[in-house]
């Protein structure tokens, strides 16, 4: 690591002077100082200190290639050296944005055409808004304008995102607007009662058919969801939701658009979420593993039909970001997805690492007394906490719980997540086997600690 101008306690006494966290209470943390990290390399990084962490979650879900690619890197530099800035504003582009959208949409399904690229998953869900909005108007619909989120869906923290998303707590500190309504989320392990999950499947998805006939479909632009639901808990719809999902957005006329932020690019063991459950969503949001996070970019694709509506009769659409398709994020996105492409990076983790992780995870914890469910397909995987496993009763205080799990994988060297009662992990999808057994062993680890101290 080169040198630091600080040490650790005055990197955190400046991190505490000049910064407000994101979703953490900032004058805690102010108390215990935030842990700095420095360095990355493949999945693991090192703090100030030098004490190493395996990352467990990829960074926020994004680092698909984990730390350190020269290829990326190499791709940055030139790209700095050659153009390191134009537009897609008026009658210019440029040749990166072009080259990536070549690539990206030789890799999508045929149904897709075009993109709209923004800086970040919030954004692309922004332009989202913006666009639904207007290819409904360009219909003559421009009444058409209600969209449908999921409770505990997550799409961001601007406004417009913040308000489709259905954290409450988040549309309590201001971030909610007219026009956004939400259902239930497909969490079979909570709400299911006495169904099968299949059952239960087809109930949450028949709460949209309500929800829509509430509202009168006129008024229905698009229902938007996360093809597995992840920061809201890393939650997989049982069989049948999305295809009952897709039969009521077709018959009444409403956009279907999957939030892939997190799903997008392999984590599954697919290139895209949607096709791991097997629907055909109208738009996806992407962004995260577009560039394996190490440089910020994200974007909404487009079907060929809507896009032919937006284009052929749309006319001019007065929306537009100063960085969107930005060159050097471009050069960044199309080697890093050729990384994934030409490595075979999301073959393996469909027929060997994902599968490698799932069935360890099922064999270590199903037995767990403090564990009532595992899922997850591909390199995601959450964990619910239970009380009473054959009950399905849940603690109460769940998310002290898991949070403190948390925390005992943070001091023994992992990083793990918790989230609404339950413990989420997302490796860097080109996790060793060695890699994945010590982020079992130490999830392991941690939740036995967290049963033993919670009695
Ligand atoms: N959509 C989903 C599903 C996400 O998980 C996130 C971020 O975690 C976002 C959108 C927002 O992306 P960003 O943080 O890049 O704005």
């Amino acid at each position: 690591m080169t040198a630091l101008p600080h040490t650790t306690s005055e990197y955190q006494a400046l991190d505490a002077a000049h910064h407000i966290h994101a979703f953490l209470d900032q004058k805690a943390l102010n108390e215990k100082g935030a842990l700095v990290i420095a360095k990355g390399q493949g999945l693991d990084l090192w703090d100030t200190d030098g004490r190493r962490y395996l990352d467990g979650m990829s960074g926020l879900w994004c680092t698909a290639l984990g730390y350190g690619r020269a290829d990326l890197n190499a791709a940055a530099t030139r790209q700095l050296e050659e153009l390191p800035y134009y537009n897609l504003f008026f009658h210019t582009t440029h040749p990166r944005v072009i080259e990536l959208s070549e690539l990206l949409f030789s890799l999508l399904p045929e149904h897709y055409s075009h993109a709209i690229y923004t800086n970040s998953g919030s954004e692309a869900n922004e332009a989202l808004i913006r666009t639904v909005r207007r290819y409904w108007q360009v219909l003559g619909k421009p009444q058409k304008k209600i969209m449908i989120g999921r409770w505990n869906g997550y799409h961001g923290s601007t406004l417009g995102s913040t308000a489709l998303g259905g954290m409450g707590f988040m549309h309590e500190m201001g971030g909610m607007l007219p026009d956004f309504a939400h259902i239930g989320e497909p969490y079979w392990y909570a709400h299911g009662g006495d169904l099968s999950p299949e059952a239960f499947a087809l109930q949450a998805a028949d709460e949209l058919e309500r929800k829509i006939l509430e509202l009168g479909a006129e008024n229905v632009a698009a229902f938007v969801a996360e093809p597995f639901q992840g920061a809201g808990g890393m939650i997989f719809p049982p069989e049948g939701y999305w295809a009952r999902i897709q039969s009521i957005c077709r018959k009444y006329d409403v956009l279907l658009c999957a939030d892939e932020v997190i799903g997008g690019f392999g984590r599954t063991g697919e290139w895209f979420a949607h096709q791991h459950f097997g629907f055909q969503p109208d738009t996806l949001t992407i962004a995260k593993g577009l560039t394996s996070g190490y440089i910020p970019m994200g974007g909404l694709v487009l079907s060929k039909r809507m896009a032919e509506v937006l284009v052929e009769q749309g006319g001019l659409f007065a929306h537009g970001l100063t960085y969107s398709g930005h060159p050097v994020a471009a050069a960044v996105a199309i080697a890093n997805l050729k990384a994934l492409r030409d490595e075979r990076i999301i073959e393996r983790v469909k027929q060997d690492s994902g599968p490698y992780l799932q069935k360890a995870l099922r064999e270590v914890f199903a037995d767990h007394p403090l564990v009532g469910e595992i899922q997850g397909a591909g390199l995601v995987a959450a964990l619910q906490f239970a009380e009473d496993k054959a009950s399905r009763k849940r603690f109460a205080n769940e998310d002290e719980i898991a949070w403190r799990c948390r925390c005992i994988g943070f001091d023994n060297g992992l990083i793990i997540r918790s989230t609404l009662g339950r413990m989420i992990m997302a490796p860097a999808l080109v996790a060793s086997h060695a890699e994945l057994d010590e982020l079992v062993d130490k999830t392991r680890q941690a939740v036995d600690q967290t049963a033993r101290e919670i009695g």
